[in-house]
């Protein structure tokens, strides 16, 4: 790593990445640093969703008009990370339908197309539907991979000479009068400390972007707001679904790879890292959830989860649902004085390409560049593209990933967890929740990369705890069962708990 950049970007989720790869493009030298993996804050906690804005149509039409412009961007630059599923908004008899006039006209004026279908229409091509459904519009939603997205921007990125330190922690900022000139960083595996010195900082760090500001002397008004999600062992249905009702808790359901991802709820939190759902909130989702799926409680939970909202509002204004989507570009010259950085806040992930080119825009002057922003004519790609079903030798089968995907997710990486690979090829994500394959993959790496017994137990261990730290809000019914034969598979087979892994890296 050189120690002198021109600007260094703080947050590895889909607004940091986006903003490496514009400052890249614009030829402008930068590195990006991120506490742990790539997208394992929010932009790898969320629902998936690649908005088409019809969600805040009524409440925040302006979010809506970015999110339509985005989705049609995104599903240009960006096909190995979206499922362009398509969405439905379903109304059933329970619900006021006097919202769905106002929803129909929000649509039309944010250019958001909508199709109406018949009940019985809707019904024969998604089954799992409730019966009681009055109206249903398809609209053009879609699924986005937050893991792939980050991944691919960070790759354009570097591809065009910028750098990423992952497992690296901001612990610090140099000053010289009221000017940051550096950053200090801290490496999570060595506890190594380094200083970097840029022209310019840019904080992305989303739910953490106020402890950032504060490593500065800077205040900022970020209210983090914790939703709560589950993920179901199958496709429910083929398309996003969302309730046609104001935005409220368990209304979205979107279907990835071999599962579908359901939420939300919405509360405040202190704790950028409060990512955990509890079995009380994941019963209360199940019932709202009832009202479209009336089968839901029989499907096979395997996971619940939690993200955290980096909601931020100027003047402390609305919290949780009625705060804005919108984002904001904070310039702390301007607020405080302080020269030399700025930070990113609030929106979503589908307008994280928009949210860089903001902060782009806004730094690049102070570099002498005037090079437009061209983020939205470049295509990007997944460091790991999926398998296209000729080559079959699976190691993970719920999720189709084989021994090369294993080898092109760890390529150039003297270390690494399974993790981490997960992210990149989705293994472990499918309905086995790492059950089969984190004994295939610790033993591949162990062969194909040399390991050593201990470090390959410490992938395997690492792996399980994780899946593990998922499973524990929803163990009853099948899924308490799967639960018993992974214990039996790690605990009475392998003997995880003894294993020898603990003084070993990798
Ligand atoms: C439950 C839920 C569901 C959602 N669903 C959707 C959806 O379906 N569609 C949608 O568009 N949006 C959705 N959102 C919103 C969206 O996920 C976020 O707005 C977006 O992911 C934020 O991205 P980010 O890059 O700004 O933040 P993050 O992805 O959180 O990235 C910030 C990064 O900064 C890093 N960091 C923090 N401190 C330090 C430090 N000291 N040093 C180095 N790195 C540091 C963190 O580790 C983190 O990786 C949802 C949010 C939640 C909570």
């Amino acid at each position: 790593m050189t120690n002198k950049v021109q600007v260094v970007v703080i947050g590895g989720g889909a607004t940091g990445t986006g903003i490496l790869r514009d400052l890249a493009l614009r030829g402008i030298d930068c590195l990006l640093v991120e506490q742990n993996d790539l997208a394992t804050g929010t932009s790898g906690r969320f629902h998936g969703l690649l908005h088409s804005g019809a969600r805040y149509v009524v409440k925040d039409l302006h979010s809506a008009v970015e999110c339509i412009q985005e989705n049609k961007i995104i599903k240009e630059i960006a096909p190995d990370c979206v499922e362009d599923t398509g969405g439905m908004f379903i109304a059933t008899k329970n619900d006021d339908l006097s919202y769905v006039d106002k929803w129909l006209e929000g649509c039309q004026r944010a250019g958001i197309n909508t199709q109406e279908v018949s009940p019985r229409e809707i019904l024969r091509e998604e089954p799992a539907l409730t019966p009681d459904i009055v109206k249903a519009y398809l609209v053009p939603d879609a699924a986005v991979d937050g893991f792939t997205l980050a991944a691919a921007n960070a790759l354009a990125a570097v591809k065009l000479g910028a750098q990423v330190k992952t497992y690296t922690k901001v612990i610090g900022f140099k000053k010289e009068k009221n000017k940051i000139c550096g950053v200090y960083l801290k490496d999570k595996y060595t506890g190594q400390e380094d200083l970097v010195s840029c022209d310019y900082v840019i904080n992305a760090s989303g739910a953490w972007a106020g402890q950032i500001a504060a490593l500065a002397g800077q205040v900022i008004n970020i209210t983090p707001d914790k939703g709560v999600l589950v993920i179901f062992n199958h496709r429910i249905t083929n398309r996003v679904l969302n309730h046609l009702r104001p935005p409220g808790d368990g209304d979205i359901f979107v279907p990835h790879g071999s599962v579908t991802v359901f939420g939300t709820t919405s509360k405040m939190t202190d704790n950028p890292e409060d990512n955990e759902a509890s079995r009380e909130e994941v019963l209360a989702l199940l019932d709202e959830g009832t009202h479209l799926i009336p089968e839901l409680k029989d499907i096979r939970l395997i996971r619940a989860f939690a993200g955290v909202r980096p909601l931020y509002q100027p003047d402390g204004g609305e919290v949780g649902r009625e705060a804005t989507r919108d984002f904001s570009i904070i310039d702390h010259q301007a607020l405080t004085g302080l020269e030399g950085m700025i930070s990113v806040v609030g929106g979503k992930l589908t307008t994280y390409r928009l949210m860089a080119k903001a902060a782009v825009d806004k730094v690049a002057p102070f570099l002498g560049n005037d090079k437009p922003c061209i983020t939205h004519k470049e295509r990007i790609y997944a460091p790991v593209p999926k398998n296209t079903g000729k080559d079959a030798h699976y190691l993970c089968q719920c999720e189709r990933v084989t021994k090369k995907m294993l080898d092109q997710a760890v390529q150039n990486k003297e270390r690494f967890s399974l993790s981490d690979v997960r992210r990149l090829t989705r293994l472990g994500m499918g309905p086995c929740q790492g059950t089969f394959c984190t004994f295939r993959a610790g033993a591949y790496y162990h062969e194909t990369r040399g390991l050593s017994p201990e470090a390959a137990n410490k992938l395997l261990k690492d792996h399980i705890e994780e899946r593990w730290k998922g499973s524990k809000a929803i163990l009853w019914g099948q899924q308490a069962q799967e639960a018993q034969l992974t214990r039996g598979i790690y605990l009475g087979l392998l003997n995880l708990e003894r294993l020898d892994s603990d003084s070993h890296e990798i």
